[in-house]
């Protein structure tokens, strides 16, 4: 049988679907290293890798690294762990680095390999459903900095992802939600079919999960494929991503169970079609509708009222600013996304108190 290979990303193969398996055998059988190394965390390491070396038996013989799960673990100090770990190994250029885990295993073990010995090549297992459509593909890895997410970082091809929906089986609720919120995006800046499918269904309705992985992953790597830089047509990506980031940059510092990655995208949404619509001419009953799906797949969070402007000089950092000034990612529509829209930090304010007032949208 013949691993269902989604679609070739222009550097690399994607596979996914039950065939995903014979498609991890057959790149082990047709590659000679001098040494595998497997990245996990705690849960991935119980609940993901034996299942993986079942699968896979060559991966038997591979050296584990295990680090603490957690965004706060995305951080150089642990990169110079990983490092080191794999120096008194002896890992050297011909060896392989396997990522079994989410977005944070994928964004830190490719930056490790990306940048260990001027690089050793890796691959991508993706455990959690925000990293099998989102985060595992596309190629950005790095690390958190001060607070600041993805501060560090490059552009570095994995050598193949292999996509396998079996591992959602174990994966927490709350973490499947968040990985919903990227799906949430993808239909938004790309495809209003797309939308009416995931808005009907809902998240907490029995989902066939492979099919809206497969049309999420297509709609992210036929952008990644188009811009992989991130010159101009990427950039639709960061739809809620620049308030998201602010929000959860923000809420690592101070909350005590911070929001997850998702969670605070979600919110960034609601505040970019918000701005979205006072300067795109996003339609109002878009704009609700919007608020409403996202509120209703999310709840509402209650948020602490004075945190706008600390979010907003946290923003004035991100990657997507440019002299201070923010750029935005906006919504004319519900499917078309414009890119580096410059905002004023007021409407960026008036955005997270149109948050604050949400919950009173009801769904239409
Ligand atoms: P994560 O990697 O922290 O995983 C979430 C939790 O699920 C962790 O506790 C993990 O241990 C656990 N887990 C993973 N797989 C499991 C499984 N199958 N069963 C049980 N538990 C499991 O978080 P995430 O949501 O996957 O990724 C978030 C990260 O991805 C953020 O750092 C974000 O910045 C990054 N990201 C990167 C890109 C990119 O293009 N590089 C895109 C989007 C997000």
């Amino acid at each position: 049988m013949h691993a269902n290979h989604l679609f070739d990303s222009g550097n690399y193969p994607i596979y996914t679907g039950p065939a995903a398996w014979d498609a991890l055998n057959a790149f082990f059988g047709s590659c000679n290293y001098s040494k595998i190394f497997i990245l996990v965390d705690e849960n991935t390491n119980e609940y993901c890798l034996s299942l993986v070396v079942r699968k896979a038996k060559v991966l038997a013989g591979a050296t584990v690294l295990k680090i603490e799960s957690g965004e706060q673990n995305k951080s150089i100090e642990v990169c110079t762990k990983l490092w080191r770990l794999l120096m008194n190994h002896g890992a050297d250029r011909r060896s392989l680095l396997v990522n079994i885990g989410g977005g944070v295993i994928s964004d830190l073990g490719g930056f490790v390999a990306a940048t260990f010995m001027r690089g050793i090549q890796f691959i991508n297992i993706p455990t959690t459903l925000l990293a099998q459509v989102d985060a595992s593909i596309g190629s950005k890895v790095g690390v958190d900095m001060d607070g600041i997410k993805n501060q560090i970082g490059l552009f570095s091809d994995p050598l193949a992802v292999f996509v396998i929906t079996e591992f959602l089986h174990t994966l927490p609720q709350r973490h499947l939600r968040s990985g919903y919120a990227e799906m949430i995006k993808h239909a938004l800046i790309a495809d209003p079919e797309y939308w009416k499918v995931i808005t009907k269904q809902g998240f907490d309705n029995d989902l066939g999960w492979e099919y809206l992985i497969e049309q999420s992953m297509q709609i992210k790597q036929q952008v990644v494929k188009f811009d992989p830089f991130e010159r101009n047509l990427r950039k639709v990506l960061n739809f809620g991503h620049t308030i998201g980031h602010g929000l959860e940059s923000y809420s690592l510092l101070h909350d005590e169970k911070p929001m997850l990655h998702g969670e605070a995208i979600a919110i960034g949404m609601i505040c970019e079609a918000f701005i979205s619509n006072k300067m795109c001419g996003l339609p109002e009953d878009e704009l609700k509708e919007i608020v409403a799906y996202v509120n209703a797949s999310f709840g509402y969070r209650e948020l602490n009222g004075d945190l706008a402007l600390e979010v907003l000089e946290i923003i004035k950092h991100d990657k997507k600013s440019v002299d201070g000034h923010c750029r935005l990612t906006l919504l004319k529509n519900i499917g078309k996304a414009v890119i580096d829209q410059e905002c004023t930090p007021d409407v960026i304010v008036d955005s997270m108190h149109f948050y604050l007032n949400s919950s009173l949208v009801l769904a239409i």
